[in-house]
């Protein structure tokens, strides 16, 4: 894939930054985000920030390739630590697990100061990221799941505000924008994770049953009966 195959992944991920914004986009890569939404003409300038040398360099040489080194500043460090305060309005963060993605905000919350919109595109996980943005004062604005590759993706976009109440444990599992609209890839999706953790809780049910063996059966099974109501 190149810059100009962008994913569908990165499709809808792109489709969230507000026309002129400011973004960084951490994890970046092979920099084919920022520099599809620079060349589209939605964000104004771009920080690519990479915490490995590898993807540090390969984000450096697409950049350079598609000549865009004077809008997006290909930056090596460790999540929003890249990033000035008020330097950026918008994060993206996409392509990793939901704990890290979470991980990394929490890390790095005295940067978001200036920012207004948060991107988040969890591979797995999702429920850890609307934790950490109902926890700080963040909430959802939309989501979107679809699938690619035989794989399922979420994208989360959010924006500051306080909820009139908080997200309850079927939306901060499923999330409250694709529980009401229940598309394919969510059923695909969900139906999919239901046989995993039923094949957990048949290999749990031969183990000893230790207090956490019994914690982590009455959690999934919670989980189970959130998805099967959510999916009748
Ligand atoms: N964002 C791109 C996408 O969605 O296609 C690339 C995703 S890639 C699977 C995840 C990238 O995140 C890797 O290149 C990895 O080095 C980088 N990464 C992981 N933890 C990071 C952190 N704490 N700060 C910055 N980059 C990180």
């Amino acid at each position: 894939m190149n810059e100009n195959q962008l994913s569908k992944r990165l499709h809808y991920v792109a489709s969230y930054i507000k026309k002129g914004m400011k973004i960084a986009d951490i994890g970046s890569d092979h920099a084919y985000l920022p520099c599809y939404a620079i060349k589209q003409g939605t964000a104004s300038f771009a920080v690519a920030g990479e915490i490995a040398e590898g993807p540090f360099q390969s984000a450096k040489e697409q950049v350079e390739k598609v000549q865009l080194g004077h809008l997006i500043d290909v930056r090596k460090g460790d999540g929003l630590e890249v990033i000035g305060p008020n330097e950026v309005d918008c994060i993206v963060i996409a392509g990793m697990g939901g704990p890290l993605i979470a991980q990394i905000l929490e890390n790095g919350k005295e940067k978001l100061d200036g920012v207004s919109r948060l991107v988040l595109q969890p591979n797995i996980g999702a429920a850890h990221i609307r934790r950490w943005l109902l926890e700080n004062g963040w909430k959802l604005i939309d989501e979107h799941i679809l699938e690619e590759d035989d794989k399922t993706y979420e994208v989360l976009a959010a924006e500051k505000g306080v909820l009139s109440r908080p997200y309850n444990s079927d939306e901060l599992l499923l999330g409250p924008f694709l529980l009401k609209k229940k598309n394919e890839a969510f059923q695909k999706k969900w139906l999919s994770e239901l046989r995993v953790w039923q094949n957990i809780l048949n290999s749990m049910d031969k183990a000893t049953d230790r207090p956490e063996t019994e914690k982590k059966r009455q959690e999934l099974l919670k989980k189970i009966a959130i998805v099967k109501e959510a999916l009748k």
